[in-house]
């Protein structure tokens, strides 16, 4: 009889990802600061469609992981953490928007789609497809035996 070990985060992984709703947030903040140059609560809250309040606990837990600063009455601002993972964040809704382009579906359901894979979708995954869509990219003949 073999007792079930767990098994042990490997040593010197990654931090933990953030979950869904974080990179939405991040993602939102991001936006909001390279367009007017800040992000409020009052904003995210506007465009995320969720309150101010849970708005708020969100952006302060953000703030305890160390990926935003937060001052109650001036906004926040990303730290060079939150603005590495919203980089990639940014990186990976290009990239899957990118190769759901080749085979011309709607905008909406592009946008769409991407809003959900880009939170399950693993890195090396993404790796992969990052690959195929530069080879369709290099490939226009594929790009149009792929299209219908
Ligand atoms: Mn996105």
């Amino acid at each position: 009889m073999s007792e079930t070990v767990p098994s042990n985060p490997p040593t010197g992984a990654p931090k933990a990802r953030p979950t869904a709703a974080a990179e939405d947030y991040l993602e939102r903040i991001a936006a909001l600061i390279k367009t007017k140059g800040y992000a409020r609560v009052v904003d995210i809250a506007a465009e995320l469609k969720i309150s101010q309040a849970s708005v708020t606990t969100m952006v302060q837990r953000l703030d305890a992981d160390g990926l935003v600063k937060y001052e109650k009455y001036r906004g926040m601002v990303l730290t060079d953490a939150g603005e590495a993972v919203a980089a990639r964040i940014a990186h990976r809704h290009e990239l899957l928007t990118q190769l759901l382009r080749f085979f011309d579906l709607p905008e909406d359901v592009i946008f769409r789609d991407v809003e959900g894979m880009e939170h399950h979708i693993s890195g090396e995954t993404l790796d992969a497809l990052e690959r195929l869509t530069r080879h369709l990219e290099a490939n226009p003949e594929i790009v149009a035996q792929l299209r219908r």
